[in-house]
């Protein structure tokens, strides 16, 4: 039985492997060390992409059912520890237990339905003198590469696809967050062919070596956009296809026809889910100025009716930011709307000493369009309310943002709301809710949010290449 909190090691080639070298990983809560894991050296990860290199060839050549079988099983092993998971993720992660569990028991919700997706074959042509079809063929060894905010479902998001569609894989979790991957590599190995599924982690040298790896035919990557440029600048040396899922400053425009008592939950809940460290968060909310005061009423309410705290202990609705340099970042960000003069309605204090990286949720009154809370990507509890009146104007500035991942419309009247959302320039719009996202819904980052696709059937088919055979009759 493989105890989920302890002797953290490395899946390479199906088999547990321990590094010369360690890498604390921290409570953010307490910042006391949760477990040692393993620091993967070069040597190490060469073999790891050898141990694909090599398996590649019986896996795309396994039945589509087995393949089938065998991600859906990640999500049964998923399921069948969730408890522990959840618990080993809010150690490292901090977010409270029960987000905690929720994000377990969606991904191995994930990994059964896509499962079930179909890989298409397109018939080009069928005529007298000959078939034309397109089938979509695996890239071969898939390097996958991972935050810290999600560090279970946004692998899974790349697990499962790949190996579905016949690849192998290289995974690295975050350096903040390895440890719920490590033990499903452990866990896997009783399942998965060698070589199938290889986990790594490591310090901050692992994802350039990674990523530059010659025996790597695919990179997914999910993270902050500077570090996006850098892997594609590296993958074009060798050509790589990329997929890279990159940061956000998702708009939420609240149109003075909202139906609040509906909404209020959900506009709060995504602003502020997971601590606001979040790619499809709300990160800016725009709200027209005929209802501004009864919304900041109804944000100001919940936030202070919530408890931030260690996502151990009963009645914590937030953790902490999970890790120093981040938590630093975010009260830089509240530093600088404090020195210039910003408003907070709630929040604003990050009390100094004390253990933990622990950010009051915090909202501010609304700040210029020009001040950084609305600028930047804040990843952290810091919301900008932002009031406006002409709609023309509000998807202006919605849309003035480098970035292009996410936004949402809020009204009663769902085809005015439509309307809108079509003017947003990302790749996902939501009307009167957010962060919809399932297995069978493509999602894509516009502008500094991305490049390419996850989930759906064109984010399937980001890991094959297209394969057209023509057979003259
Ligand atoms: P990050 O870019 O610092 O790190 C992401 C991963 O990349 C980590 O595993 C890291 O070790 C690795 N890495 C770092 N340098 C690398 C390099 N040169 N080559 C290859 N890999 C490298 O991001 P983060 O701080 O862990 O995550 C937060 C960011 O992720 C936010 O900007 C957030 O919006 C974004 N994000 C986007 C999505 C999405 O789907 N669009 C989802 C979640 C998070």
């Amino acid at each position: 039985m493989t105890d989920l909190f302890s002797n953290f090691s490395m899946t390479i080639d199906g088999r547990s492997v321990a590094s010369a070298a360690t890498l604390d990983i921290i409570n953010p809560a307490n910042e006391e060390v949760v477990a040692k894991a393993p620091d993967c050296s070069r040597e190490q990860l060469d073999q790891a992409v050898a141990a694909a290199r090599k398996a590649f060839p019986a896996w795309r050549a396994t039945p589509l059912d087995e393949r089938r079988r065998l991600v859906a099983k990640i999500g049964e092993v998923l399921a069948q520890h969730a408890e522990d998971f959840a618990r080993l993720f809010t150690l490292e992660q901090g977010r409270p237990l029960r987000g905690a569990r929720l994000e377990v028991d969606f991904a191995a919700f994930w990994c059964g339905a896509v499962a079930k997706l179909e890989i298409p074959v397109e018939v080009n042509e069928d005529s007298e003198l000959r078939r034309s079809e397109t089938r979509h063929i695996p890239l071969g060894v898939v390097a996958g590469i991972v935050p810290w905010n999600f560090p279970v479902n946004l692998a899974v998001w790349k697990i499962a696809p790949a190996l579905l569609t016949g690849n192998t894989m290289v995974l690295k979790p975050s350096p903040f967050t390895p440890l719920t991957m490590l033990k499903l590599g452990e866990l896997m190995q009783d399942h998965l062919p060698a070589g199938v599924f290889n986990v790594v982690s490591g310090g901050d040298q692992l994802g350039p070596w990674l990523s530059s790896h010659p025996g790597i035919d695919k990179i997914s990557f999910t993270g902050s956009t500077p570090t996006g440029k850098r892997v594609m600048q590296t993958a074009a040396e060798n050509l790589k296809p990329v997929t890279l899922e990159l940061g956000g400053n998702d708009a939420a425009i609240v149109l003075p026809d909202v139906e609040l008592d509906k909404v209020a939950d959900k506009l709060f809940g995504a602003s502020f889910a997971n601590s606001g460290q979040l790619c499809v968060a709300i990160k800016r909310m725009y709200v027209h100025e005929d209802v501004y005061d009864k919304v900041a009423d109804a944000m100001v309410t919940r936030a202070r009716a919530s408890k931030v705290g260690d996502g151990l202990e009963q009645g914590s609705n937030f953790g902490p930011i999970q890790n120093r340099p981040q938590f630093e970042k975010v009260k830089d960000l509240i530093r600088d709307a404090r020195e210039n003069g910003l408003k907070f309605l709630v929040g604003g204090d990050v009390p100094a000493g004390g253990k933990g990286f622990f950010v009051p949720l915090a909202i501010v009154d609304n700040p210029p369009e020009d001040s950084r809370v609305v600028q930047e990507e804040a990843f952290g509890p810091v919301l900008p309310l932002i009031k406006f009146s002409d709609i023309d104007e509000v998807i202006e500035r919605a849309n003035a943002s480098e970035y292009g991942l996410g936004g949402s419309v809020w009204s009663a009247d769902t085809h005015k709301a439509i309307e809108i959302a079509s003017r947003l320039e990302t790749g996902t719009i939501w009307v009167n809710e957010t962060q919809y996202i399932m297995p069978w819904t493509p999602f894509a980052g516009h502008k500094l949010s991305g490049f390419g696709v996850e989930n759906g059937r064109e984010g399937l088919l980001e890991f094959t290449s297209p394969q057209t055979i023509t057979v003259a009759k």
